[in-house]
Formats: structure tokens, sequence, C-alpha cells
């Protein structure tokens, strides 16, 4: 089949994903074009609901059938909105698909009938290219899902723990060094120290292997207290925490840790800070702490997902908070930066498009994703319940088969759903869904 691929040939951001789609379609027997009307079918790769406007500005451009892939697509509903078929999961077995009709007609591409998608988890593993995307910087994958299971991560519950060989990793690493190229695998956590310059890892890992002085390394602590750790996220203890950072100082190791706002209370997070600034300037790290700080985004196929009637405005975090932090830990050393969340209404806008299921709810929350100003908080917050987008159902998906489902309000997998809210449900009285 012939392809148009746009942004294969026009975009530098997300190389690495347009290149292991382009690479496996080429392998496949394909030909890509930049020709959006001579063509089978147009693709857009989606990783994010930001690139929504660019989605409905493709859909204008060309009458040729348009098949949206990539991680957004497990938002089908979402996506199909305009696009006419959604593409969810690895790009493999779609490359293996020889006729538009069989792509179309595919268990892993939702047209909009009733049946729901099986998500396609087959990766060709040694299909997969070192992928240069700056004169001295190349990306390589290292592994899909997570071994973890955190409530509100929506990776690991729509893809499958799969990882790449040490061998090939080993074989990619070789040829970065052999190009003079600083090669960042991609994977969600590393175990052994052997990712790389930077390195995404579990802080209860990164505690128990040394790193080399220089290394980045990139862990989750996400929540405020040890409760809400335990509850929603990685049981990581203060203990551990001053550990790490103890850790940290004595390698001369830079750390950039993720946390989430939305879910503690405020005084929580002042408490998390204070301790924080004391193990600061106790230990004096001569290389960075970096602090950074999301939103929580209630998501689909996530347990916290159940919880998303809860959400609370007055528990998102602002850049005021994350100023006066920056100032506070600025006390205990220089070596600290502190970056700020995106304000709720726009995590209420993301979330509006992608629980959309209508034309008309994507499109009341769009513009909202570049201007999401044009709400006060209050009115973001009643129209997430006026739009209808939380009545969106759970989606489960099968990691063993792939298979998703629909679960009925109430219904539980089993999985590890969040335990009550730290604080004690002091979330609104969510009112009646219009
Ligand atoms: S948040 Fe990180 S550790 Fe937790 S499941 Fe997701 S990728 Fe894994």
């Amino acid at each position: 089949m012939v392809f148009a691929f746009p942004q294969f040939f026009t975009q530098r951001t997300r190389f690495l994903a347009y290149t292991v789609v382009a690479t496996a379609l080429q392998r496949a027997g394909h030909t890509l074009t930049e020709d959006l009307e001579r063509c089978d079918a147009v693709l857009f790769s989606m990783c994010d609901v930001m690139e929504y406007p660019q989605l409905v500005r493709l859909r204008r451009s060309t009458g040729r059938p348009l098949i949206v892939g990539g991680s957004y697509a497990y938002h089908f509903r979402s996506a199909i909105l305009y696009a006419d078929g959604v593409w969810v999961g690895e790009c493999y077995e779609m490359a293996a698909c020889r006729t538009l009709e069989e792509l179309l007609g595919h268990p892993s591409c939702y047209t909009g009938g009733p049946d729901l998608p099986r998500a396609s988890t087959l990766i060709r593993w040694e299909e997969v290219p070192v992928c240069q995307t700056a004169p001295h910087k190349a990306y390589y994958w290292g592994g899909q899902g997570c071994k973890g299971k955190c409530s509100f991560c929506v990776t690991s519950w729509t893809h499958p723990h799969q990882v790449n060989s040490r061998a090939r990793i080993q074989a990619a690493k070789a040829e970065a060094a052999r190009r003079g190229l600083h090669l960042m695998v991609c994977s969600n956590e590393y175990d052994d120290g052997g990712g790389g310059r930077t390195q995404d890892m579990l802080l209860r890992d990164y505690l128990q292997v040394p790193i080399r002085r220089g290394c980045w390394v990139r862990v989750g602590v996400e929540f405020a207290t040890e409760l809400s750790r335990r509850q929603a996220g990685k049981p990581i203890s203060d203990r551990e925490m001053e550990a790490a950072i103890e850790k940290a100082a004595r390698e001369r190791v830079s750390l950039r840790m993720f946390h989430i706002g939305g879910w503690d209370l405020r005084e929580d997070w002042e408490a998390y800070i204070d301790r924080l600034a004391g193990y600061l300037d106790h230990y004096r790290p001569g290389s960075m702490v970096h602090l950074m700080y999301n939103n929580l985004q209630y998501q689909q196929y996530t347990p916290l997902y159940r919880r998303r009637r809860e959400i609370d405005p007055e528990r998102y975090l602002t850049i005021q908070d994350t100023r006066r932090w920056f100032d506070r830990l600025r006390a205990a050393t220089p070596h600290v930066l502190v970056g700020a969340p995106s304000p709720f209404q726009h995590v209420a806008a993301r979330m509006g498009v992608e629980l959309a299921r209508t034309r008309e709810q994507a499109d009341f929350w769009r513009p909202g994703l570049r201007d999401s100003r044009r709400w006060t908080v209050q009115e973001a917050y009643d129209a997430l319940f006026a739009t209808g987008v939380l009545d969106a159902p759970p989606l489960r998906l099968d990691l063993s088969t792939g298979q998703i489902t629909e679960e009925r309000e109430g219904e539980s997998d089993g999985g590890d759903e969040a335990a009550d809210r730290p604080g004690g449900g002091q979330g609104r009285e969510a009112p009646d869904a219009g």
C-alpha cells in the first residue's frame, strides 16, 4: 500500500515513534509519501491530546481515509471523531496488512462500530531502529509498559510489560558510541543502572545500584505523604526519600523527581517540601535536584479513574505554590529547580477531549488545550460534569489478550484500586451530570 505519513517527513518531535512506524511499514513492503491525495490512506501518529487540533486540521485537508495510531489511539472513541480508523496498539500487525480493507477490518482497528478493539501488542524487537534525532543524539526502545502498576498510570494499564533483549541494547549502545551519539534508551524503568547517562528508575531500585557520577536519574515520587504513595502510587517511605538525596549527593548524580498534584491536601505538600528542605540542608548535594510537577488527570483504564467525580480543584497546585517552594529550597542549596504544573483548567480540557464521545464534546473542550484561561477554575469544574464527559465509562484492557472492554459503573476488575482518599473524602459533592 501507499501511505501518506506527513509527520515522518516534516516534524522532528517524536521522531523516534515516526521512525519505528516508518521502518516497520517500509520493511513490510509499503511505500511512504507526503502526498495527502495520491495514497491509499493517510496516517497520523498521535502521542498526546495536545495534538488533537492537528488531527482536526489534517481531517479537513484530505479526502483520503485517515487512520490514527500512537499512544493516543487508546482513546479511540475520541480519535474516531475526526478519523476513519483508529489503530490501537503497536504497528507491526498493521504493517502486515496487505490491503486497506484488511487494515480497516482488523480487530485492532476501531472504525466506530459496536465492537471494541483488541490492542495489538506484537513488537518485532529485531526491527526496532536506533534513531538519530539530532547531530549528537539518538533514541532506542528499551522496553514498553512497566513492571509497576501505579493506580494513576495509563501506560502500565494499556501496555503489557515487554523488554528488549540485553544483547540488542548493548549493540545499540556500541553503535551509538561508534557514531559519536548520546543514546537515550527509552523505557519506564531500569534496575541495573545500565540505561545510559539519563535513566528512568524506580526510586527503590536507584537505592540498590551504584550510578556513575554525572548521570541523571529520573524517579517517580508522585504523592506527598507515605499514605498517599502507598495507596495510589509507589510505597516510597520518607526514609527512602532521604536515602535517595543522601546517595545522589554522595555519588554526585542529578535527580529528577516527578510529582503529581491534585490528590493530596496543600498542607501535605507544605510538609513534604519542609522535609525535603531538611534533607537538602543536611546532605548539600553538589548536583541538581529537579522537582517536576504535573496535576492529576483522571484517565480511563486506570483504577483511579473510578474516582473521577471526586476531582477537587482546591487540591490542584499552581505556579505560585511551586515558586514559593523553589525559594524555600534555594535557601538550602543552589542546586535545585522546581517546575510548575499546568493549571486546573488545562487539565480539565485534556480530560474533556480524551473522554469525548461526540464531536460536540470534543469541540467544546478543544480550544481549552491552547487557551485554558478562557474559563475560570469553577467554570471548568462545572463543565466537566455539564458536558457529560465524566460519564464515559471506565475501559479495561486485558494485558494478556489486548482485548478492551467497557466496565459498568460499580464493577471492578480486582485491580489495585486506590483505597480511601487521603484527607478523608473532602472532595466536593459532584452535581448531577447534565
Ligand atoms: S508511574 Fe512509572 S512506575 Fe508507575 S506504573 Fe507508570 S511507568 Fe510504572
